[in-house]
């Protein structure tokens, strides 16, 4: 059972002395309570006590960290079953396997495409975070595969699998970047959880049943390894399916331990086809893999995969934005467009998309309206003719153009005249209800602003 902000309190040493960032020690506790504050970001606690309380606020499913700085993952660290109850927390890493009897060529390949599938989107950059490496044959070409893939993905974490012997030299060799090792068996538990305790990296547990899954994590954990991930080995959709589900029920309804941490999985392993394999891919992601690795990467699948995953790893309580600013589109200059619209991401990308589509160099004023759509927001008072004025005064559109005309959305019509008034030198154009009606209106006022610019 967690311990309650009050408990916390009583715990603390009082001194309200602001160190760790909050203003007082109850409103710390509070928020340590609440998962959203580390209980060592007070100076003050008896490490015994950290310990104690660490333990009894740590989430249900275990956090285990790759990599290290600025590369670091996070796999597991989930406290509800349905997004809806709260939030997923951590995203599961995607990625492909490289094996060290590859052809060069194909690894190369697959390292190119680390390099090369990256977008960018509200802001966030969507790529493939890890790898899985096997050792196949000699053992000095594994090690040269793992050197190779430090140099050239160094933001990339590691899965390596391979004999103990190997992965130790392997470890050695990410320096202070940590890797998952894969996979303690039946047959090598001992070595290898040995050696995972000495490096002080995590492990996955391999198994072929549920049962043998936890009979080997309760082993790990009496051994004193606290950092595992699971895979159970499942044989067929329904069984992962199933055995993801039970993983997760025992975890968080439960607190059974052997079951409270992260899951890997394979989905090409499931798959007759890599479109089977990212529908499967796409069902993971919301339930409940922690890490998928693919059998390839290929741009058209990746990008969903990543998306959906954004999309659910978003706190469903808090809508998605994108910063307020001025977007250049299609190249702008003094004598194109201005439309302005709301934050709530939706609208950015429907608005965005259209007058990317149009070909009209535009400049897209984006307001902060914390989210909300247009209607809401005009509702909210935080999309009104006087909020609208004072955004158009002060991002510094004024400066960038040599003409005076606003677009405004359709559903806006209705402040029109009022807008007219706080922004007297700006002509207020009211756009189309739909984003859709938006090219058509462009190009108009486009042809407008260059017969203006011949005449200046
Ligand atoms: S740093 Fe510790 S003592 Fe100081 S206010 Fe925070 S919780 Fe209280």
């Amino acid at each position: 059972m967690g311990l309650t902000g009050i408990q916390i309190l009583g715990k603390l040493p009082k001194k309200n002395c602001k160190e760790c960032g909050y203003p007082t020690c109850m409103a710390f506790a509070m928020k340590v309570a609440a998962g959203q504050a580390e209980i060592t970001a007070c100076p003050y606690v008896d490490p015994k006590v950290v310990e104690e309380i660490a333990e009894a606020t740590a989430p249900p499913i275990r956090t285990v960290k790759l990599g290290s700085g600025d590369y670091t993952y996070s796999l597991g660290g989930e406290v509800v079953l349905f997004r809806h109850e709260k939030r997923f927390e951590n995203p599961p890493p995607l990625g492909t396997y490289i094996s060290s009897a590859m052809e060069e060529e194909e690894i190369s390949r697959r390292l190119s495409l680390y390099k090369n599938l990256q977008w960018d989107r509200v802001g966030v950059k969507l790529q493939p975070e890890i790898v899985f490496l096997t050792e196949a044959g000699r053992n000095s070409k594994f090690m040269d595969l793992v050197k190779r893939v430090r140099e050239e993905l160094p933001h990339v974490a590691l899965i390596m699998e391979g004999s103990t012997a190997s992965l130790e030299k392997a470890i050695s060799l990410c320096g202070d970047f940590k890797p998952l090792l894969y996979g303690a068996t039946k047959e090598n538990l001992e070595d290898i959880t040995s050696l995972a305790l000495d490096a002080k990296v995590p492990l996955t547990i391999v198994a072929k049943s549920l049962d043998e899954l936890s009979e080997l994590a309760e082993r790990a954990l009496q051994k004193g390894l606290k950092d595992l991930v699971l895979d159970p080995g499942s044989r067929g959709v329904r069984e992962l399916f199933e055995d993801l589900v039970i993983i997760r029920r025992s975890a968080i309804k439960k607190r059974y331990k052997p079951f409270g941490f992260p899951v890997i999985t394979f989905p090409y392993r499931y798959a007759e086809d890599y479109f089977s394999e990212s529908l499967l891919a796409g069902l993971l992601i919301a339930k409940y893999a922690s890490v998928i690795v693919l059998s390839d990467l290929k741009a058209e699948s990746l990008f969903n995969l990543l998306v959906e995953r954004m999309n659910i790893f978003t706190d469903p309580q808090k809508p998605l934005v994108v910063e307020e600013g001025i977007y250049p589109v299609n190249g702008p200059d003094e004598y194109s467009p201005v439309v302005i619209t709301c934050n709530f991401a939706l609208t950015y990308f429907i608005v965005n998309g259209e007058i990317e589509s149009s070909r009209v160099p535009t400049w897209l004023l984006i307001k902060n309206t914390d989210g909300l759509s247009v209607l809401t927001a005009w509702a909210a008072g935080k999309f009104g003719a006087d909020s609208i004025a004072e955004f158009v005064k002060r991002c510094g559109i004024e400066q960038k153009v040599k003409h005076r005309k606003l677009e405004i959305p359709g559903y806006l019509a209705g402040i029109k005249g009022e807008l007219e008034e706080e922004l007297p030198d700006w002509e207020i154009i009211v756009g189309p209800r739909e984003a859709s009606g938006l090219p058509a209106l462009l190009k108009r006022v486009y042809a407008e602003l260059q017969e203006m610019k011949k005449a200046s």
